[in-house]
């Protein structure tokens, strides 16, 4: 999440005072990186992958699970790791001459916002090859073994999105007191965060910027014996510490929502990114389109969250908790007072879903972009004028709208355009659903897109099948042109439908009817076989936009549509591997991992949400009054790692993705 520079952080009337500075710094830099790389061509799509773990501490005597604050201690002793130290990344082999796979150079550990929080990618990025996609699970597998052997025999690293009790007390080891004077948080203390100088200061400036403390509240779920209306049990009124304790005597807490206050009941969430190299800006912007409306898709087939602070939610993604976890905007920003003192109305959170497109692809009509979108003007004229095209402009003038929350003293010397500080400043705490990612300034890295809405899944295996399913669909996208543009503010709207409880079987999402484009290309059929017809609906961009789209259960849309609809995004990554003479036994190895994302999106195997759901509903101490208590708790953390380590092949939780082997 974001580089560690250090430094002395301003608090936030400070920062506050030098945010146009930053900003227009940032801008110079970005221009600055844009003029050097923007001819910058390299090797076809290398692509890294991003897991995020919850670091548990079991009581075995007290039959209690608590979250482990030992991040820096486990982060340390696998940094002085002599043996992985050696396996470092992207290391030649000096006896072989040849640079070493990734199944010999150690995994790279970072830290994550929340202090129980580890995140692991492998040590070099991987290649275009189709062996490669094969490594990933062992290497899934590895990172945690690693990350286990280098914390106490009591502690494991978990992936599951959130810890179930986040925030009832007596969550951590070690235990802390709440409302420390950074989160001023009833339920969690300030010690739940990276104690790092950027995280606290991060929280802190967020809460200062909004004038009082985020709310982060979602609806609970409604069980037989759950009284109704619902008033979260564990809200506290009547604390007067800090000002903001009045929160929740203003209103923050709403009647049937679960209520919840800090920044580490969103940042504290784990989820599955992938990040790819493109050849040059040119595929990065397309890619950063067309995977775009694919986000919702995979946020809805990922769910895997429906417990928060000890309830039953009645979500089952953990998207809109991170949102309002970091939502800054000012009550004049949000609307709820006329602008006086702040430029604009602003309808989003920084971490919201993508709000623009940026391809010059002449597919994009401007029908798909945003008519309200809001940019800063002058910054969008400093990029026109300094030579970019208008629809890169508008997307930076747009993340430019932000203040940055963070910012050294030291930074504000002068500026220095060999450096991206002040950029990424901004560009790393806007959290859209994808992020465009220009070369890091005297580095020999390409124009890079992330995709970033997956939540983390509880085995190595579905990890590496959903970041293998999205480099064989993004692949397909490249190979065959594909074409899913849809207006954009629909791609929002896919995103709360994506929200729903088992929204992969019940709801429906705008998609794109046909995803070829005016070259024929081979139409795949239906068992999976490539057929080189010609496309029979007419080209785009032509007729109203609104004939393009329509609404599609997630099944249609991995699956794909009976008869002449929606080929399926599934069938279209069987196609392209077809056309690309796999060998039999790679193909084999691949179609385990294809299986499990149809047999998901079929509603045959459940996603990680209903089987918490289910796991919860037919525990012996569960009530049915929507309380995870902490024997559930316990119970559900030793499952999942059960779940972890056997993948179904003990019978156990079959229904996520049958006995496996
Ligand atoms: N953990 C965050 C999430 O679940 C993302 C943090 C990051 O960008 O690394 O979306
Ligand atoms: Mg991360």
């Amino acid at each position: 999440m974001g580089l560690l520079a250090i430094g002395t952080p301003l608090e936030w009337p400070e920062a506050k005072k030098v945010a146009s500075h930053v900003r227009s710094w940032g801008i110079e830099q970005l221009l600055a990186i844009w003029r050097n790389a923007k001819g910058k061509e390299r090797d076809a799509l290398l692509w890294g992958d991003e897991v995020e773990y919850l670091v548990v501490c079991y009581d075995e005597k007290k039959h209690k699970v608590r979250l482990s604050l030992r991040q820096a201690d486990i982060l340390a002793a696998l940094a002085t790791d002599e043996k992985l130290l050696h396996q470092g990344g992207g290391i030649a082999d000096a006896q072989a001459g040849t640079v070493r796979g990734n199944e010999t150079i150690a995994p790279v550990f970072h830290p994550e916002f929340g202090r129980f929080m580890l995140e692991a990618t492998p040590g070099k990025p991987w290649g275009i090859g189709f062996k490669d996609l094969l490594d990933v699970e062992p290497n899934m597998k590895w990172r945690r073994t690693i990350a286990k052997d280098h914390m106490e025999k009591e502690e494991y690293p978990i992936t599951l999105t959130t810890f179930p009790r986040l925030g009832t007390p007596d969550c951590t080891t070690p235990s802390y007191p709440v409302s420390g004077p950074k989160l001023r948080s009833q339920f969690v203390p300030d010690e739940i965060a990276n104690p790092h100088i950027r995280f606290p200061t991060l929280a802190a400036n967020i809460r200062a910027r909004r004038g009082r403390k985020v709310q982060v509240n979602v609806p609970v779920f409604r069980d037989e014996n759950t009284p109704w209306p619902w008033r979260d049990p564990s809200v506290n009124y009547d604390l007067h510490q800090w000002p903001e304790d009045d929160d929740v005597r203003n209103g923050a807490v709403t009647d049937n929502y679960i209520h919840m206050d800090a920044m580490a009941f969103g940042m504290g969430s784990c989820c599955l990114q992938i990040t790819f190299q493109a050849k040059n800006i040119e595929e990065g912007r397309k890619m950063y389109d067309q995977l775009s409306p694919l986000g919702p898709i995979l946020l809805a087939l990922t769910a895997a969250t429906p417990i928060y602070k000890g309830f039953l939610a009645d979500t089952d993604v953990r998207w809109n908790q991170i949102s309002r976890a970091v939502d800054d905007r000012t009550p004049e920003e949000l609307g709820e007072k006329p602008l006086k003192n702040d430029r604009w109305r602003l309808p989003k959170s920084r971490y919201a879903s993508n709000s623009t497109y940026i391809s010059q692809d002449p597919r994009l009509r401007r029908e798909y972009l945003d008519p309200s979108l809001v940019i800063d003007t002058d910054l969008k004229q400093r990029l026109l004028d300094g030579g970019m095209d208008d629809l890169l402009a508008t997307h930076f003038a747009h993340l430019f709208i932000r203040d940055p929350i963070v910012v050294f003293a030291e930074d504000l010397q002068e500026l220095d355009l060999s450096k991206a500080d002040h950029f990424e400043n901004l560009q790393s705490t806007n959290w859209q659903h994808m992020r465009f990612k220009p070369p890091p300034p005297g580095s020999d890295m390409g124009w890079r897109v992330e995709f970033r809405p997956m939540e983390i899944q509880i085995t190595d295996f579905e990890n590496a099948a959903f970041s293998i399913f999205i480099v064989l669909i993004t692949r397909a996208i490249l190979s065959y042109d594909l074409n899913f543009y849809i207006p954009i503010t629909k791609v929002a709207e896919n995103m709360e439908t994506a929200h729903v409880r088992d929204a992969v079987s019940t709801q429906k999402f705008y998609f794109r009817k046909n995803p070829f484009s005016e070259r024929p290309v081979s139409r795949p059929s239906a068992s999976g076989t490539a057929s080189p017809v010609a496309n029979s609906r007419p080209p785009t961009p032509v007729g109203p936009v609104e004939d393009e789209f329509e609404l599609m259960t997630v099944n249609e849309i991995i699956n794909g549509q009976a008869g002449s609809g929606f080929p399926g995004l599934i069938p279209l990554v069987e196609s392209y591997l077809n056309s690309m003479n796999v060998d039999v036994e790679t193909r084999c190895e691949l179609a385990r991992y294809l299986d499990l994302i149809r047999k998901r999106a079929d509603g045959t195997f459940w996603t990680a949400a209903k089987w918490i759901r289910h796991f919860v509903q037919t525990h012996e101490k569960y009530g049915k009054d929507s309380v995870v208590g902490e024997d559930i708790e316990y119970d559900l953390v030793k499952a999942a790692e059960r779940v972890t380590e056997f993948e179904g092949r003990d019978g156990f939780a079959a229904e996520m993705f049958g006995r496996r082997r």
